[in-house]
């Protein structure tokens, strides 16, 4: 079955993306040498072939991969490591294989000269391998592996991996030698005034109230994730539209903390 995620190059950019400065600024300088791979070349710079971002869900980590994928032009193909986990031995495997073939064929389709692969939850298939060895789980990882071994700094397209895991240090330490997966972001939970940035970006389209201070809402939602965040401009939306209120007022915004932050705690509750 071909992949869902797979996109010409997607229309979308960082600035789309509230805060990560950090992580934008540290991705933006690795895209370098496939915007100008002579450069690189030119001095003898062994390309990136792996870029991980690591950090809480819902932080920004699929957003980051689909702006790289814009940033160089490059056309995109997404999966999810938990996609590679199947009955059957060498599934995974095949399924592997199929991801980087797809990503040249999207490629030469589109005459584009560069492909991202963006595989969220690796640790599905990279995971640390405890005690008895999974030989379905070690194909998967082996024909990753083997893959990114392959990627050469002059084949066309050129192809990057962009992976996300939430735990860096549940990681297969294979995954992580240089010429793999050397390259690691941190796409940390926003602060305020990233979170201010989000809210911003989320209530763009919406008619809100006047009495609603986007700064203070900020500063009421420490430790949201973007992902909240978005849920929270949403949820605050489907309030008014309710209560047939013509626009979205700061008790609307309220109720809508409160409800995301009632489901994370039964999240967590029903995770116990
Ligand atoms: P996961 O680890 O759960 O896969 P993720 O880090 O990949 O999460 P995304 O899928 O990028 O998170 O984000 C989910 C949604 O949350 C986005 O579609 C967007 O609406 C919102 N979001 C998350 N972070 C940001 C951000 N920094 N700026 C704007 N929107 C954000």
């Amino acid at each position: 079955a071909p992949f869902v995620g797979a996109t010409v190059v997607p229309d979308f950019s960082f600035d789309h993306i509230g805060g990560q400065e950090h992580a934008k600024r540290e991705l933006k300088e690795a895209l370098e040498f496939l915007r100008h791979p002579e450069q690189a070349q030119r001095y003898g710079i062994r390309p990136i072939k792996g870029i991980l971002l690591y950090g809480p869900p819902g932080t920004g980590k699929t957003l980051l991969a689909k702006a790289a994928a814009a940033y160089t032009d490059s056309v995109f193909v997404a999966a999810s490591g938990s996609d590679f986990i199947q009955m059957y031995v060498g599934v995974g495997a095949q399924r592997v294989r199929e991801l980087f073939r797809q990503v040249r064929v999207l490629a030469k389709t589109h005459r584009k000269t560069s492909g991202i692969i963006f595989i969220d939850e690796i640790d599905a298939i990279g995971g640390k391998r405890e005690g008895g060895l999974n030989r379905e789980y070690d194909q998967t990882l082996n024909q990753l592996l083997t893959e990114m071994d392959g990627l050469k700094a002059d084949e066309n397209p050129r192809i990057l991996v962009i992976a996300a895991t939430n735990r860096l240090d549940m990681l297969d330490p294979a995954l992580l030698r240089p010429g793999r997966f050397d390259r690691h972001i941190a796409v940390p939970l926003p602060d305020r005034r990233a979170r201010e940035a989000i809210l911003r970006l989320h209530t763009r389209n919406k008619p809100l109230a006047d009495d609603v201070d986007l700064a203070q809402l900020a500063k009421d939602t420490f430790g949201f994730s973007g992902a909240q965040l978005e849920s929270v401009a949403n949820e605050a939306a489907i309030y008014a539209l309710r209560e047939g209120s013509a626009t979205i007022t700061r008790a609307h915004f309220a109720k809508a903390v409160d409800k995301v932050m009632m489901g994370e705690v039964l999240d967590r509750e029903a995770s116990r």
